[in-house]
């Protein structure tokens, strides 16, 4: 008698710990939910802005504590459901989840959204894994890059066989100029190199420096380094010659050149490689914290006194701020 009343207590109490981790689980759908609409709301009305937070991915990481995975998964998921909206009704009936959702983010389309829902409802994560992965190769193989010892990476990426050919044709052309054997590593880092010394204004501010005080020129020449036709891009060497034919003297339309600045929106070149030499092209936004932004990436050149008002294009008056952080200022 004691016996069986064991047993039934020990099953009893099997059915009730289920029950709980089933509630458990409804409930954790349901936060999810919640958490999905509350973002779409903040990032419906950039929310974020009011606290000087650039993004939702900041705001989700640095406000709510999320981590970056989830946080990554939710945006992700949120993003696609203004191209599929059939995936955000899918994870509020609760017929999906939002880490399933997101597996399939790279390849549903309105489309092919009701198979693709579908194989989230019925299947485990690792089929969905798997699906995904034959259906869109490129996505199975994420971009990673990973310390391998302490001061060697290893870097993994999808490539084409059109990529790969092009690598093999530069490195035989690479080799033929070393008189060498060139590696994958070595090549790419040269290319790279090269790119770098094109196109960063920094390193194009730091040229004109070394240039400038090589020809011993006095400061206040360097000041109006604009006014040198060699610092100017095409464009603008064009509207000198023009200028410097139709006034008779290099200096008369230099002077010309001055006045018409103020109504000119292009930022003369002194000024901008005093700004790179400065922020050394990275965003100079502060945050609440005292830390600074420093993204180099789609970074802009910021007017604190907006250009439009009247403000100038000294190296006083500008910013350089990435584009979120800009877009920031202007509806601050
Ligand atoms: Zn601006
Ligand atoms: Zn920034």
């Amino acid at each position: 008698m004691s016996e069986l009343k064991l047993v039934s207590d020990k099953s009893n109490s099997y059915w009730a710990i289920h029950a709980r981790a089933m509630m458990a689980a409804s409930n954790l759908k349901r936060s999810e939910i919640e958490m999905l609409d509350a973002l779409i709301d903040v990032e419906s009305r950039q929310v974020y802005y009011q606290m000087e937070i650039k993004d939702l991915f900041q705001y989700c990481t640095e406000m709510l504590g999320l981590s970056r995975h989830a946080s990554y998964n939710f945006i992700t998921v949120m993003n696609k459901s203004k191209d599929v909206p059939a995936l955000l009704e899918a994870i509020r009936d609760g017929s999906t989840t939002v880490s399933k959702a997101r597996k399939v983010c790279s390849v549903i389309t309105e489309k092919n959204s009701k198979e693709w829902i579908g194989l989230t409802r019925e299947c485990s994560s690792r089929i969905v894994e798997r699906a995904v992965a034959m259906a869109n190769p490129r996505a199975a193989v994420h971009e990673s890059m990973e310390y391998v010892s302490a001061d060697v990476l290893e870097l993994k990426f999808a490539v084409s066989e059109e990529w790969s050919e092009l690598l093999n044709e530069v490195k035989d052309l690479m080799s033929q100029k070393k008189q060498r054997a060139v590696s994958t590593e070595e090549t790419l880092f040269l290319l790279m190199s090269e790119f770098k010394r094109k196109h960063d204004p920094v390193l194009k501010a730091r040229r004109v420096q070394a240039r400038n005080s090589g020809r011993k020129i006095e400061t206040a020449r360097a000041d109006t380094a604009s006014m040198d036709p060699a610092n100017e891009p095409a464009r603008d060497k064009k509207h000198f010659a023009r200028d410097a034919a139709t006034a008779g003297t290099a200096h008369q339309a230099a002077v010309q050149k001055q006045s018409s600045a103020l109504n000119n929106r292009y930022i003369p070149a002194a000024s901008r490689h005093k700004l790179a030499l400065r922020d050394l092209g990275k965003c100079s936004f502060v945050d609440r914290h005292g830390k600074r932004c420093g993204s180099g990436r789609w970074v802009q050149k910021h007017h604190v006194h907006h250009f439009a008002e009247g403000g100038s294009h000294d190296v006083e008056n500008l910013e350089t701020l990435c584009w979120p952080h800009h877009v920031m200022k202007h509806r601050h």
